[in-house]
């Protein structure tokens, strides 16, 4: 980011880790200040008058909900919708490349884009970029959803004070999910990295991610059951410091009937096999892969995970529309 402007945010490859330790000073700095309403009103004007469209295709509500709010925050005026593909044109038969041809022609200087297929928000910054409008992906089908991770990662500093050094699970259904895919590539940046894959055969992580992951030289195993992964951690030089989980993402199947069963689903008897440091995230929405018991239990971290999203979207927002 440094001096360099960052138009679109459109994949987690982009950021370097320069670039991602000037934002995460900036989403500190945020926090800082929205702890007072005098901090609240000082930033008010930082991107006043700026205009936001946010055009969904798949359901969201922490996404779509922090970036407006982010974007309110910072002094910006919000349209959009949700549920795009039956309320926007994509009805009708138009194509996203029309659709964000005609959005850019109202004069937005961002669009935030959820979009059921991988590949859309490269497609929508082709366009963006001739009319001088940020592309942000907010989730691209099976691809990725870059905020998500960087939020995630800001997760890790804050609640473990580091990002290298550290050994993650990365669980549930990996093929099929964008947030886990994300994370890995901004944590295949930092030194000491280890990853164990947790999830049943049919959901394992991409190739397309362990050829990375080998070629960047970052050590990862794969289990199929996370008490496989966590008993004896430490004897497996595996003290796990993040288990981050995720949920079936059914939507995205052929047979959305499958079961996965009790053995995906971390409940207290599991935490107890945690150390007492480490920390549970999942970028939500939970359906029941987490019991509810879980999250009284000081190191679920989740809902604080989300808290530090609109911040680190605050952050963002600050720097491309800079
Ligand atoms: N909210 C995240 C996403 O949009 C995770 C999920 O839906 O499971 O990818």
């Amino acid at each position: 980011m440094k001096g360099v402007v960052m138009r679109h945010i459109l994949r987690s490859q982009q950021f370097n880790r320069t670039d991602i330790e000037e934002l995460f000073k900036a989403t500190d700095t945020m926090r800082k200040a929205f702890k007072s309403s005098l901090g609240r009103v000082q930033f008010r004007p930082r991107l006043l008058g700026k205009l936001m469209f946010t055009i969904f295709y798949e359901p969201s509500t922490r996404t779509r909900f922090s970036f407006a709010a982010a974007a309110i925050h910072l002094g910006m005026r919000v349209v959009g919708t949700d549920n795009a593909r039956e309320f926007s044109s994509a009805i009708k038969g138009e194509t996203l490349e029309d659709t964000i041809e005609v959005l850019c022609q109202y004069l937005p200087d961002v669009i935030v884009l959820r979009h059921h297929e991988a590949g859309a928000a490269e497609r929508a910054a082709l366009i963006g970029e001739r009319h001088g409008v940020s592309i942000i992906n907010a989730g691209d089908g099976k691809g990725q959803h870059p905020t998500q991770a960087l939020l995630d990662l800001y997760t890790i500093k804050q609640e473990l004070g580091r990002t290298d050094d550290i050994k993650v699970v990365l669980g549930g259904d990996l093929a099929n999910g964008r947030t886990a895919r994300s994370l890995v590539y901004l944590l295949s940046k930092y030194k000491g990295v280890r990853l164990i894959f947790v999830s049943p055969p049919e959901l394992r992580i991409g190739g397309d991610i362990k050829s990375h992951l080998i070629e960047h030289k970052v050590r990862f195993e794969e289990e199929t059951f996370l008490l496989d992964a966590l008993l004896h951690a430490e004897t497996l030089g595996r003290d796990i410091d993040v288990v981050y989980w995720t949920r079936v993402q059914r939507e995205r199947m052929e047979n959305p009937g499958a079961n996965f069963g009790e053995s995906y689903r971390i409940t207290p008897e599991i935490m107890s096999h945690l150390k007492q440091d480490a920390i549970l995230m999942h970028p939500l929405p939970r359906v029941d892969e987490i019991a509810k018991e879980v999250d009284s239990d000081p190191r679920a971290a989740y809902f604080r995970q989300a808290g530090y999203g609109m911040y680190v979207r605050m952050a963002l927002l600050q720097e491309i529309l800079k």
